[in-house]
């Protein structure tokens, strides 16, 4: 760590930092805030500017011909906004606020270009690593290409086989998304849980290994780690999401996914109780000691209420990790190997694997 981090291991807690005034680089406190929320207006103002532009100057259906072949591409704005969504608009933004929320010294921002650890560096390299498509075609290889079955093409199938077909596109598409939502966080549940089965937890493991949040923390996902295909967006295909709004719930949810790994020391009051998950709760979640049991698993903790898992009160300043010694670092080959090996052993070897 780079950060000042007092530790008492005995009551397992840790203090990050201090609470000290933390636009001291940049000023005072009110002028440095002021900087920060100036840049987060001016980047909005020329996403809002590119967005009005790729909306109405570029034609959503374009056919290209190159070299005597011809190409159609449909949804075009759909696919500009699902590739460059995360790192245009989603990461930026979530980068602000929790700097604007927490101030730069303790901001991932500054973490990011000034100190990163090695284990924030598996979280950049999971990043680039998931954005160059590289864990996708990994995760093909490790799950025999089951990670390749689309939702939509089960859809159709049991619309085909049995006239199962359920269409909600009548409702007001900001409701469909709210409620996808929450199916989605209900579906999310229960995956979450099962990745904390004996049998997928080394493949989790690898998300909970980070020994400090950071907003990229969420990118850290095993490649491996399949079961959100099927009990996601499989279920949430055959109820009848969308493309559109599969695109927006997951837009939401990446954002959120941002948000709960952030440094902001918040539980959101009644909204994190309820609606959606606070940075303080996720942090309960990834608590290095477990013997109280895990908790908080909901994205919405309206789940957590009605399945028991809600603990209640979320400290701050709790110490995360694993047991199992990670080597963290850009080099993510070995942890990602050696954490697929040991899934595999929890089936054969039938041992349970390490916290
Ligand atoms: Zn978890
Ligand atoms: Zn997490």
């Amino acid at each position: 760590m780079q950060q000042a981090m007092t530790l008492d291991l005995d009551n397992g807690r840790a203090t990050l930092g201090g609470q000290a005034s933390t636009f001291g680089r940049i000023g005072r406190p009110g002028v440095g805030r002021a900087i920060v929320i100036a840049g987060l207006a001016g980047y909005a103002a020329v996403l809002a500017a590119v967005w009005w532009g790729v909306t109405h100057l570029l034609p959503d259906h374009v056919t290209l011909t190159l070299f005597g072949h011809t190409r159609d591409l449909k949804d075009v704005h759909q696919r500009i906004i699902s590739n460059v969504a995360l790192m245009l608009l989603i990461l930026p933004s979530a980068l602000w606020i929790e700097c604007v929320a927490v101030g730069w010294d303790r901001s991932s921002a500054r973490q990011l270009i000034f100190g990163r650890t090695r284990s924030i560096n598996t979280d950049l390299a999971c990043l680039f690593f998931g954005q160059a498509h590289v864990l996708d075609m990994l995760g093909r290889l490790m799950t025999l290409g089951a990670s390749m079955l689309s939702g939509l093409w089960i859809r159709d199938r049991l619309a085909v086989w049995f006239g199962l077909s359920i269409d909600p596109s009548a409702l007001p598409l900001v409701l469909q998304v709210v409620i996808f939502f929450f199916v989605y966080s209900f579906f999310d549940y229960w995956t979450h849980r099962l990745d904390h089965s004996r049998y997928f937890w080394p493949l989790h493991r690898y998300h909970h290994a980070a020994d400090d949040f950071c907003v990229v923390n969420s990118t850290r996902t095993h490649p491996a780690a399949f079961t959100a295909i099927f009990l996601i967006n499989m279920p949430m295909a055959v109820l009848g999401a969308s493309p559109l709004v599969m695109v927006y719930v997951n837009v939401v949810t990446i954002a959120l996914g941002f948000l709960i790994h952030s440094r902001i020391d918040s539980d959101f009051g009644w909204v994190g109780r309820w609606i959606i998950q606070s940075p303080n709760h996720h942090r309960l979640h990834h608590v290095l000691d477990v013997s109280e049991g895990v908790s908080h698993f909901g994205m919405a903790p309206v789940w957590d209420h009605l399945f028991g898992t809600w603990r209640g009160d979320a400290d701050p300043s709790l110490v995360i990790g694993v047991e199992t010694p990670y080597r963290h670092g850009f080099w993510i080959g070995p942890d990602l190997l050696r954490d697929y090996c040991d899934f595999w052993k929890g089936f054969v070897a039938r041992t349970p694997a390490q916290a």
